[in-house]
């Protein structure tokens, strides 16, 4: 077996660190011999290897996850439960290691790490139970003699393509729920994040889930992913990215009709209300905006300030944001790791300059004090302005972006000038403004006075070019369910008439 010293040393069980596809329950190479290096954001060292899989390799997963179907599907809820509670058990029991990994791939802070870790095994254990209260409907039948009713049936086999921000938890959040409800799963994992996903892999196996029930291809990005959109008998697709691959998959989808689950990108506003404590918001959108450095489909994009307490606002978020740490996610008391690559560095610094040169001001943020080419150190902007990229893009960085308003209609209309619709937060403790911003602000999720709202009772996901499906919750075992109606006829009366 083919270890990286420098990351299998760290780990307490070096077996999680795999460097090798997982298909079929077997630890498979590329048969093409093209191998791609896995790097450490932090550091810019290669901390493995991935093999690229072939295209028939790819159509031996879809092999594999058919013949597995057949004897998963036809265990009962209650055995497939078990099953995933081994599963989160060995997550729970190994989430050091996990942690480890994911932050020598990701970069995020350690502690993060491990709250990833705890997040995504919450959604195991979430769906493990779920699995077995997927009821189906008795119908008051309108037909004589008959009874109706509805199944709830596995849908197939399911494709999941998952970023790098969370390497485990977007896995977890899809594969969990499609397992429960007794479906096999092809995960292709973000090349910049492959590890986190082959350990999941790893203890799958040791939990018994059976051979080609979860399998792990990886490969050229769009040529996988055309493979999976055009195989029939993948019968569900669940991406989790950006909303400009999102697109191009529900377009390669359409040839094959498939069930489509979309958790697209964000641009949350964050509104603070006149009635404020302006350090207690500045707090929660410091928060809400540089968690994973600004890598999170539900970071405060947009800050949105009244005109009243703007200032003192500005005050206290520059307070708080000089007061995070930049630095290698392996040390301690870091808030903010690198950038998952250069290139997000540097479109963050053109997002930061754009602004700039269209009249914000540059209020904080000094580059100069980065301590490597992959990290960006947090800025603040005000006098942000519609036109400014930092409004109309997610910039998936540590770049903050103040704007103040003046009414509550106004900052409604801004906070919904967005092609986004997944997250919005409101910090304002009056309870006609928070019913009317509930109510009026497009988004698939508003957050009061709250910087914390995700976790597996919740039905996350977004509106508008955000996506399409929810996921946790009671319903998101859904995206992986058929309804079978049934119709019994001939029975006869209740009476015996
Ligand atoms: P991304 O570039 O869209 O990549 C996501 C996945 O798609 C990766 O597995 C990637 O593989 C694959 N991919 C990339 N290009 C592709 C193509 N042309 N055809 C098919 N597949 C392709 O997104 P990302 O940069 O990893 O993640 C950031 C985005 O995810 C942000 O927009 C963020 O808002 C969104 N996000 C949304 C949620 C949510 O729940 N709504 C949660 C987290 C993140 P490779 O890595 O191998 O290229």
């Amino acid at each position: 077996m083919k270890l990286s010293k420098t990351l299998s040393a760290r780990l307490d069980d070096p077996r999680l660190f795999r460097q090798y596809a997982y298909v079929n329950g077997k630890w498979t190479h590329g048969e093409g011999g093209r191998e791609e290096a896995v790097f450490d954001p932090a550091t810019g060292e290669a901390i493995g290897h991935i093999p690229w899989l072939e295209a028939h390799q790819i159509r031996e997963a879809v092999d594999a996850a058919e013949a597995a179907f057949v004897h998963w599907r036809a265990l009962r809820a209650d055995e497939r439960c078990e099953r995933l509670l081994a599963w989160y058990d060995l997550l729970q029991a190994n989430r050091e290691d996990l942690a480890t990994i994911m932050t020598l791939e990701q970069g995020k802070p350690l502690p993060d790490a491990r709250g990833e870790v705890e997040y995504g095994a919450s959604f195991v254990r979430w769906f493990a139970e779920e699995g077995k209260r997927t009821f189906g409907e008795t119908i008051p039948s309108h037909i004589p003699n008959a009874a109706l009713g509805t199944l709830k049936e596995p849908v197939g086999i399911a494709a999941l393509i998952t970023p790098w921000n969370f390497p485990l938890a977007m896995i977890t959040r899809k594969a969990a729920a499609a397992m429960a409800a007794g479906c096999p799963v092809i995960v292709k994992p973000a090349g910049e994040t492959p590890f986190s996903a082959l350990a999941l892999a790893e203890l799958a196996e040791r939990a018994g889930i059976p051979a080609g029930i979860f399998n792990v291809v990886l490969g050229d990005a769009p040529e996988v992913s055309k493979l999976l959109c055009a195989e029939e008998r993948i019968k569900a697709l669940s991406f989790t990215g950006s909303t400009r691959v999102g697109r191009l998959l529900i377009d390669q989808s359409a040839g094959t009709v498939k069930r489509l689950s979309m958790e697209l990108g964000g641009n949350a506003p964050f509104i603070v209300g006149p009635d404020m404590d302006p350090k207690e918001a500045a707090f929660a959108a410091v928060a809400a905006k540089f968690q994973t450095a600004g890598q999170d489909c539900l970071a405060a994009n947009r800050i949105l300030v009244h005109e009243s307490i703007h200032d003192e606002f500005v005050e206290h978020f520059v307070e708080r944001m000089a007061a995070l740490t930049v630095g290698n996610g392996l040390e301690s008391e870091i808030d903010l790791g690198p950038l998952i690559h250069r290139q997000a560095v540097d479109k963050a610094a053109a997002i930061v300059d754009d602004a700039i040169s269209r009249g914000a001001t540059l209020v904080a943020g000094d580059q100069g004090q980065a301590p490597g080419p992959n990290f960006f150190m947090p800025v603040l902007l005000t006098g942000v302005t519609r036109e400014m990229q930092v409004w109309r893009e997610e910039n998936f960085a540590p770049v903050a972006g103040v704007t103040a308003y003046s009414d509550d209609d106004q900052v409604i209309e801004m906070a919904n000038d967005t092609e986004y619709g997944l997250a919005a937060y409101v910090y304002t403790h009056d309870i006609r403004r928070i019913w009317k911003m509930l109510r009026a602000l497009e988004f698939g999720m508003v957050s009061v006075n709250s910087v914390k709202m995700t976790g597996p009772p919740v039905p996350f996901g977004g509106v508008k070019q955000s996506g399409l499906g929810r996921e946790g919750g009671i319903t998101g075992i859904d995206e992986y369910l058929e309804t079978k109606y049934y119709c019994l006829g001939g029975l006869g009366s209740v009476s015996g008439s």
